[in-house]
């Protein structure tokens, strides 16, 4: 590794050379700019807008999908309809 440190660097997604003028970096890793996109759906990424799990990477709304779990696959209204809680007068 040592000895390679300078000229040569490798993306992280596809483990090939990176080129200055395809270069990217981001969280201290190196990518091409064609593959800094989401792991689950292929989208393209912007540094503004990405999110990184060990070396991974995905879009905003997909990380949160696959890590978050805030609770909105939390299916608890069985029984009681909704109606009932939003109208006072039920
Ligand atoms: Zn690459
Ligand atoms: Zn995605």
């Amino acid at each position: 590794m040592a000895a390679f440190a300078g000229t040569q660097q490798k993306c992280m997604a596809c483990d090939k050379t990176v080129y200055l003028v395809d270069k990217l970096t981001a969280d201290n890793r190196i990518y091409h700019k064609a593959c800094f996109r989401c792991h689950h759906c292929r989208g393209t990424l912007k540094l503004s807008n990405y999110s990184s799990f060990e070396g991974v990477l995905y879009c905003r709304p997909h990380y949160d999908q696959l890590f978050k779990r805030t609770g909105s696959l939390d299916k608890s209204f069985e029984g009681t309809p909704k109606n009932c809680e939003t109208r006072k007068t039920c």
